[in-house]
């Protein structure tokens, strides 16, 4: 099927418009009309080729919504005219022990990215969610409850799950005493979904600029991390961390915040991070980790989750050739607090 999306054609060039095929579904894959997707700070990366192994060209996007309009001839979970989303994996082996626990996204043979990964039977290079259309594995396509707002949907596909994982497997609830470090994207989601389970948070932001925001998303406090009384006088706060942080940074000023036990979890910088002292470690039991967004049935439980308690992104909708811009305002934290692409705005792909 032909198709029309927003492609980078190399780490320096902006995206601009695309026209490509999708696969015609496979037994067992479901096609999708893309309504709407969340614009991620990991879309930027991969459009830069910040991580490295960045293939062009590279159609970001992972955060998607849309509706069925075709399924293979095995497919028993989705039909035709259901709404459905796609976040950030696309398939995996389903064989191994990861697989088997529902965390694919650790799956032992590598998972299939929604982008910028091997397609597993074909090899072609997969591309993302800035596109009218996707063809994607019924197993990796989510149902949406008919309470979630479309439009505003999107964002939970990865920046909520990734937020959710860490909250759920740190056990997250009522007592529990969270900080959530860099108010952006997954930032916004962490605070929202803390405070829905009951828990006590507070922002670390660089800026007090977003105190009242950060009330208003459910936040008890913010914390400025530049602000060195105050983060003294913080110590041995929480039990949880969530560092969001998208740049190398610092963990140092993070780690005497921890309690006994506490942990710091990143999930925002992949690389490297400046040396961590071991002494909050040692002299506490604290720990560092990171988590990768989430599998598939804990996304249907975060999405379920949002349906119920009436949880949305806070997002500012923009047109497809709004892309360039919006990854300029991305990197200077200028968005509160995720984009949305509405693909109406995509002319119709070409005919013949
Ligand atoms: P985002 O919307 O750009 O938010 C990042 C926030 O971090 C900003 O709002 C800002 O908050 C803070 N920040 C930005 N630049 C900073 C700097 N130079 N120094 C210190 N703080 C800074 O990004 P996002 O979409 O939430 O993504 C965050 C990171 O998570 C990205 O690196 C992304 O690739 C990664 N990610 C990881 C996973 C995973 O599975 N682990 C999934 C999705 C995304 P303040 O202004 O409040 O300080
Ligand atoms: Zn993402």
């Amino acid at each position: 099927m032909k198709t029309i999306g927003y492609a980078a054609q190399s780490a320096t060039s902006k995206l601009a418009p695309f026209h490509f095929e999708r696969r015609a579904p496979r037994a067992t894959d479901v096609a999708i009309e893309i309504l709407y997707c969340g614009v991620c700070h990991s879309d930027l990366h991969a459009a830069r080729n910040d991580w490295g192994g960045s293939v062009y060209p590279c159609v970001p996007g992972h955060e998607i919504v849309g509706r069925v309009t075709a399924i293979g001839a095995d497919v028993t979970r989705h039909a035709v005219g259901d709404h459905v989303a796609v976040g950030c994996l696309v398939d995996s082996c389903l064989q191994c022990d990861q697989c088997h626990h529902d965390e694919e996204q650790y799956c032992r043979h590598g998972y299939t990215g929604t982008y910028n990964s091997p397609d597993r039977i074909n090899g072609e290079n997969t591309l993302g969610g800035y596109a009218r259309h996707i063809v994607v594995r019924e197993a990796f396509v989510l149902r949406l409850d008919n309470r979630l707002d479309l439009a505003r949907t999107g964002p939970l596909l990865c920046a909520g799950i990734t937020s959710y994982s860490p909250l759920r497997r740190w056990n997250a609830g009522p007592g529990s005493r969270i900080g959530v470090a860099g108010l952006g994207g997954l930032g916004h989601m962490a605070v929202k979904l803390a405070a829905a389970m009951g828990a006590h948070v507070t922002v670390l932001s660089r800026t007090a600029d977003k105190l009242a925001d950060a009330l208003a998303l459910g936040a008890d406090e913010l914390l400025v991390s530049g602000d060195t009384e105050a983060m003294a006088k913080a110590a041995n706060r929480f039990d949880l961390i969530i560092d969001t942080v998208p740049v190398k940074h610092d963990i140092n000023p993070y780690l005497p915040l921890l309690d006994i036990d506490g942990t710091l979890v990143i999930v925002g910088q992949v690389g490297t991070l400046p040396e961590p002292s071991t002494v909050p470690m040692i002299f506490g039991r604290r720990r560092i980790a990171g988590s990768l967004i989430g599998g598939i049935a804990e996304t249907q439980e975060m999405l379920d989750f949002c349906a119920r308690k009436n949880i949305h992104p806070d997002v500012e909708m923009i047109r497809m050739d709004q892309i360039n811009e919006a990854f300029e305002r991305m990197e200077r934290a200028d968005v509160r607090y995720r984009f949305v692409i509405d693909m109406a705005s995509l002319p119709a792909p070409q005919a013949g």
